[in-house]
């Protein structure tokens, strides 16, 4: 339920207009007039308007596949996270403080002549292990293996809240076992698709020839891996479907899972997983499951034992040396999202600390980056955009009363998080050993595995995060009813203490309003003030609700990238359902502050201009045609530009404030324009 961007559209006079009413140059500019294309009309393509400049100086550098306002500034943030590291690794803290985990796991992992010296030596337990498998229960009990390490397998597993009683939680089951970034990759025969699958089937087979074995015996293995993965696939629910929560919602006992996946006996699995009294379990597709319990009789052990290395191998290569770490960005940085070159090691590192250790970083980033008066002034601002959207709910022409009760006490109900965690992962029980490079990733991975089923039969602990500190990004949870925003984010251009308060509201003030729309999104609204997966609406609310996001889908699904790719406009509904509302809930709350209610102009906009250019200078940014390809069909968030573009152009006050017009390419008319907030 993240955030990200899109443009057009119409006016004669604005840009010009802009220009000759500029003031004098201020010494700080929320809105930098250098990133603007004021040779493209507003009321055209917003989008190149507001950032265009900004976008033709901003090429996506060579290490990475895409550069937006969020990599940008999470760029900045690794700086600082950077300098965590650093002075840990030179603190010689004493033995189990974080301090010492954080510089060790550094330092460890950065001696590359070491690791290199390595090789594939330290996958080699793991393999004679998976050598020494004999039959299908041998297989099982090496996905278990994986699983507990936190590391890809053939499912996934975790404990949850349970959707339809958010106060207990849950053993889940849902499908897994896929290299590549989605089902289509397996099925879809169009040449870039076929292109794709022959590169993966090569990067399969260097990979199990750097853990040791023969390129012949790599080559075979490697088609049988890919055959295999492709029965996964098929047997997989698509990304679409899985946006209907009780789709995948399917409670049952396990012995009803047993019976459901013949092969497979579920109580002993969930025993060796660690988790133990559960009287019923959530499977969120139970037909892949029938399939792989099929499978593991139908295939022969022999290629079960190579799809389990390829899995070891594929998910700790990161940890391992050159060769691994070279290979892997080759294929999955290179080919798959055209990255050119791989990020520097300190920066791959970070990453990865940041993944084991997050929240022993967090606590040092917060006291470097993120001062108590960003929290004050965040909880204000949520405060402001709570009471807008409350307006907005009363005041739908659209929602019967009994639905608005309702909708206003979940809202009212939104718990908010800012920052980082009031209470703190305790990381005692992660041992980080100097010199153990290998180990100290899979004791990570462990770790979080062992943390999440330690849940179990405990109350739900609400005051968890999803994210750590210094991560560029925001969430709504639908099981918590949350709003959370890291601190990370809480920095221009998303947030602003030089700005004025149109920049705000139109920047984090959105991205604010964006994650409280999620809660009642195509799939948040399904789900009640606490968290439940439950039907609070009358059912002519309901059909209405659909009506008005069908006009949303049909507009995405026009969007076009990469010539004739479209966006999916029923993969991207909750989130653009969720930049529609944001905006103009975030309108509304700008227009109660003094600013809001005023007309002086800074830098030749209007208050109301400045709102929307913040708003749009969030989702500036660039990306290669490969890892557009791939978000297309996996991300749920529409291209950056028609995040722009897509909403403003529903959007009445923004007509306003640019006179838009028929005719305009921002214009849509009103018998097709979205408005449901
Ligand atoms: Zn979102």
């Amino acid at each position: 339920m993240k955030i990200a961007i899109p443009a057009f559209v119409a006016l004669c006079c604005l840009a010009s207009t802009a220009r000759s009413q500029q003031v004098a140059p201020a010494t700080y500019q929320a809105i930098e007039l250098k990133n603007l294309n004021q040779s493209v009309k507003p009321t055209d393509n917003f989008y190149d308007f507001a950032v265009g400049n900004w976008v033709k100086n901003n090429p996506v550098p060579a290490s990475k596949s895409s550069w937006f306002s969020f990599n940008e500034l999470y760029d900045h943030n690794r700086k600082v996270v950077k300098e965590v590291v650093m002075e840990a690794a030179a603190a010689n803290a004493p033995k189990g403080t974080n301090t010492q985990k954080i510089g060790d796991f550094f330092k460890t992992a950065m001696d590359s002549t070491r690791l290199n010296q390595l090789g594939a030596t330290p996958l080699k337990p793991y393999l004679d292990q998976i050598d020494q498998i004999k039959d299908a229960d041998g297989v099982l009990s090496t996905f278990i293996f994986l699983k507990k390490h936190d590391l890809a397998g053939v499912y996934n597993f975790s404990v949850d809240p349970d959707d339809k009683n958010s106060s207990k939680y849950i053993p889940g089951f849902g499908q897994g076992g896929l290299g590549l970034p989605d089902r289509d990759y397996y099925i879809k025969t169009d040449a870039p698709t076929v292109a794709i699958r022959e590169a993966y089937v090569k990067h399969i087979s260097i990979m199990l020839q750097l853990a040791g074995q023969p390129k012949a015996q790599a080559d075979a293995a490697a088609a049988k891996i890919l055959k295999l993965e492709t029965t996964l696939a098929i047997a997989s629910m698509d990304r679409v479907t899985m946006r209907d929560p009780y789709a995948t919602y399917h409670k049952m006992t396990l012995t009803d899972f047993t019976k459901n996946s013949p092969g497979i006996d579920w109580s002993v699995q969930l025993q060796q997983l660690g988790v133990t009294g559960a009287d019923s379990i959530l499977v969120a597709q139970p037909e892949f499951f029938k399939k792989l319990a099929s499978m593991i009789s139908s295939e022969p052990v022999a290629t079960w034992k190579e799809y389990l290395k390829w899995k070891l191998v594929s998910s700790t290569a990161s940890s391992l040396s050159d060769a691994f770490q070279n290979e892997n960005f080759a294929f999955y940085g290179k080919t798959l999202i055209g990255a050119k070159v791989q990020e520097q090691r300190w920066e791959r590192l970070t990453s990865i600390i940041d993944n084991s250790m997050g929240e022993a970083l967090g606590q040092e980033y917060v006291k470097r980056a993120f001062p108590p008066a960003a929290k004050v002034r965040m909880l204000e601002l949520i405060k402001n955009l709570k009471l807008a959207f409350a307006e907005r709910i009363q005041a739908l022409d659209w929602m019967s009363a009994a639905t608005k009760v309702k909708a206003l006490k979940k809202l009212n109900s939104i718990m908010v998080k800012v920052g980082y965690p009031d209470k703190w992962i305790d990381y005692s029980k992660l041992e980080i050993i100097s010199g153990d490079n290998f180990g100290n990733y899979m004791r990570g991975r462990e770790f979080d595995y062992n943390r999440n089923i330690a849940r179990y039969g405990k109350p739900v602990d609400r005051t968890i995060w999803d994210m750590t500190p210094p991560t560029v990004n925001a969430y709504y949870n639908p099981g918590f009813n949350e709003i959370v925003f890291p601190a990370g984010i809480l920095q221009p251009p998303f947030f602003d203490f030089k700005a004025d308060d149109a920049v705000n509201y139109g920047a984090i003030g959105a991205v604010i309003g964006h994650e409280m729309t999620h809660g009642f999104d195509d799939q948040g609204r399904q789900y009640d003030d606490q968290g439940n997966l439950k039907d609070w609406w009358t059912k002519e609310d309901a059909v209405k609700f659909k009506e008005k996001a069908d006009r949303v889908v049909s507009q995405f699904n026009t969007y076009t990238v990469l010539d004739t790719v479209h966006v999916n406009g029923k993969l991207t509904l909750g989130e653009n359902l969720a930049d529609l509302g944001g905006t103009m809930i975030a309108y509304q709350a700008f227009k109660k502050t003094a600013q809001g209610k005023s007309d002086v102009k800074i830098d030749g906009f209007t208050p109301d201009q400045r709102f929307f250019l913040g708003f749009s200078q969030v989702w500036r940014g660039n990306i290669t045609a490969q890892s557009q390809a791939v978000r297309i069909k996996t991300d749920p968030h529409a291209p950056g530009k028609w995040r722009v573009i897509g909403p403003l152009s529903n959007n009445p006050d923004f007509y306003k404030a640019f006179n838009v017009q028929p005719g305009d390419a921002m214009y849509r008319k009103d018998d097709v324009r979205a408005r449901i907030w």
